[in-house]
């Protein structure tokens, strides 16, 4: 369930840092007659800023969470998330500051990836992978864990569920994206903004939430998190 792992953290984390500052500039550039909006446009409202300068740069949108931008005119091998390759080199970034930053975001990283997941479900994307991203953030968000207990859960549950049922994505996932948790200019509004992404991917899912409650606590019956 661990997706674009950075193998060096150190470098990953100065390289997350760097492509921060170029994200601020192109956002700043973007947004320069709505300062007070704190998300990049979206599949559709392209014209919103209102003049044709905004719409010179190709941009590239997000099969899954409709995010955005620039078009690196990348291509990905990735299989697992409906996502276009410019969004999961975002994810890979929050990945690369979670790993840089252990002792404080450790515990959060598997939000991130349960977030993520829950946004860019494809048809290829596997069943487990689908409950595992929901159960997730409800045992985040519903039942208190945090994220690194989600994660023992989903080890427990990997081996003693022998199927899972295939849950239908709704059409808007969440306003919040991982663009979003890359804009946190220190640790703490990083979890901050984790936490404000998570709840929002939640949310969206809410036809489900009965399903995945009831699903999750009769799996997991009277299994506790070591802490
Ligand atoms: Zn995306």
């Amino acid at each position: 369930m661990e997706p674009l792992l950075p193998r060096n953290p150190g470098r990953g984390g100065r390289w997350a840092d760097h492509r921060r500052t170029i994200n601020r500039v192109l956002w700043r550039t973007r947004t320069t007659r709505e300062p007070s909006t704190s998300r990049p446009s979206r599949s559709g409202s392209a014209t919103r800023f209102g003049d044709q300068e905004h719409n010179l740069n190709r941009m590239s949108v997000c099969p899954g969470c409709r995010l955005e931008l620039p078009d690196e005119r990348r291509t990905s091998n990735e299989t697992r998330y409906n996502a276009s390759p410019e969004c999961l080199r975002l994810s890979g970034e929050v990945a690369a500051f979670n790993h840089a930053h252990p002792a404080r975001l450790a515990i959060w990283h598997q939000t991130c990836v349960d977030a993520y997941g829950a946004q860019h479900v494809s048809a290829g994307t596997k069943p487990i992978a689908v409950a595992f991203a929901l159960n997730g953030l409800y045992l985040v968000f519903e039942r208190g864990f945090t994220g690194l207990q989600a994660r023992n859960a989903h080890g427990y549950l990997a081996n003693t569920v022998p199927s899972w049922p295939r849950f239908t994505p709704p059409d808007n996932v969440g306003k919040v994206t991982v663009f979003d948790v890359t804009m946190a200019s220190s640790v703490g509004e990083h979890i901050d903004l984790v936490q404000t992404w998570g709840r929002s991917v939640w949310a969206a899912w809410s036809h489900v939430h009965n399903e995945i409650a009831t699903m999750t606590d009769a799996q997991l019956g009277s299994w506790h998190p070591h802490s």
